[in-house]
């Protein structure tokens, strides 16, 4: 007990202690927190899927059809038609001969990496990758090599130094990365999977609905979906709802439904879930014009930022402002929560010690107006 008491008192000196803070609404891009209303600048719900009338409706019908839970795991009697629609759907969308839904995104990876690679096998994960990839590659068992964050050259030093020796051998990366804003260079990492008899796996969570033509991701946008063998995304953030999914081969998803544990041995996601994931995948489809205005608003702000010489970093939906220190960053997000903006300040363990960084998560409900009083906000923060 001791050691916890430590650790707690410890963070809180170094302005690093995390706590919870319940929302009480939250509605196109506005929420009211402890009493205060603000601009929500810290959503994954980017496109604003979450509030769309025909996603809430599909929702309902499906609740009234089958109640709020799905009452098993998908093995027992849980598998409900709407799962086997949703991935046919998702399989559709990319371009895949089969689509497997998860619980999460952390499940997903943690499950299939660790149903799939194992000892004497390995793998090349970019050094941003997110934690579920991370936790999925130690559960695994199979040797961990880090290549620096979107480094090329570093990621074919490794695969020419250490791939031999291995068996089975992965590569695995975020399409459009988390805290850094910025997307992986899909096509050279395809053809160094190829050169070296790699397989790829590729962490969409970010992209999917944000890129490409249909918006099924940055894979599409690429033009490489036939060449990555494992596409993994959520339905949790441009989507709008809740799980995730892996498109991939028929072999591979036959092989996960028994033996990825994960996937077992979870309850099957609740019907209304499934059908609200469905129908935004659809509206995804059939409004282009969400997307777009989406990146063009990020592009407006980002560049806006960087005419006043800002470290803006990223080309995304998402724009992080490095500032450095943990306690400036934790002052300047203060000081734009007071002037009604809710934001977060990222800090030591999730970035590097010396990077910390206001993130801004942009949404389709982030008129011009309230982006400029943003930025001239940002701007009396004196950084
Ligand atoms: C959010 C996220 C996940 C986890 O997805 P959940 O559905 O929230 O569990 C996995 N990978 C990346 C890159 C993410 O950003």
């Amino acid at each position: 007990m001791e050691a916890i008491e430590n650790f707690l008192s410890k963070r809180k000196e170094q302005g690093l202690l995390r706590y919870l803070r319940p929302v009480s609404f939250r509605k196109n891009s506005r929420v009211i927190i402890d009493n205060k209303e603000y601009f929500d600048f810290s959503s994954n719900d980017y496109l604003g899927l979450s509030g769309h009338p025909e996603i809430i409706e599909s929702a309902k019908i499906a609740l009234d059809a089958f109640g709020s839970g799905s009452g098993a795991s998908r093995l027992m009697s849980g598998s409900f038609s709407l799962h086997h629609k949703l991935e046919e759907a998702t399989a559709d969308f990319k371009q895949k001969e089969s689509a497997l839904v998860f619980n999460s995104g952390y499940q997903a990876n943690i499950g299939i990496i660790s149903a799939l690679f194992g000892k004497g096998d390995c793998v090349f994960s970019d050094r941003l990758n997110h934690a579920s990839i991370i936790d999925g590659i130690i559960l695994s068992g199979a040797r961990m090599f880090r290549f620096r964050h979107n480094d090329i050259g570093h990621l074919k030093e490794l695969l020419r130094k250490e791939r031999k020796i291995f068996k089975n051998s992965l590569i695995i990366t975020e399409s459009v990365f988390s805290m850094e804003g910025d997307t992986a260079p899909l096509k050279e990492i395809v053809a160094l999977k190829e050169r070296y008899d790699c397989q790829i796996m590729l962490d969409e969570a970010h992209a999917t609905g944000i890129y490409g033509e249909n918006g099924s991701g940055l894979a599409e946008e690429d033009g490489v979906l036939d060449k990555v063998d494992l596409i993994m995304g959520t339905f949790s953030k441009a989507l709008g709802g809740f799980g995730a999914y892996l498109a991939s081969s028929k072999k591979i998803t036959d092989y996960l439904i028994n033996a990825c544990r994960s996937f077992i041995y979870s309850t099957a996601l609740p019907p209304a879930v499934i059908a609200s994931n469905l129908k935004a995948i659809e509206l995804v489809k059939k409004e282009p014009w969400r997307r777009k205005e989406l990146l063009e608003k990020a592009w407006f702000f980002r560049s806006a930022l960087k005419e006043k010489g800002l470290d803006v970093r990223g080309s995304s939906q998402i724009v992080p402002l490095v500032i450095g220190k943990t306690q400036r960053t934790l002052e300047a997000a203060r000081f734009l929560q007071e002037k009604g903006f809710y934001l977060l300040a990222v800090r030591y363990p999730t970035v590097p010690e010396k990077e910390a960084r206001l993130r801004f998560s942009l949404s389709l409900y982030h008129d011009k107006e309230t982006l400029e009083r943003l930025i001239n906000a940002i701007l009396q923060v004196g950084i």
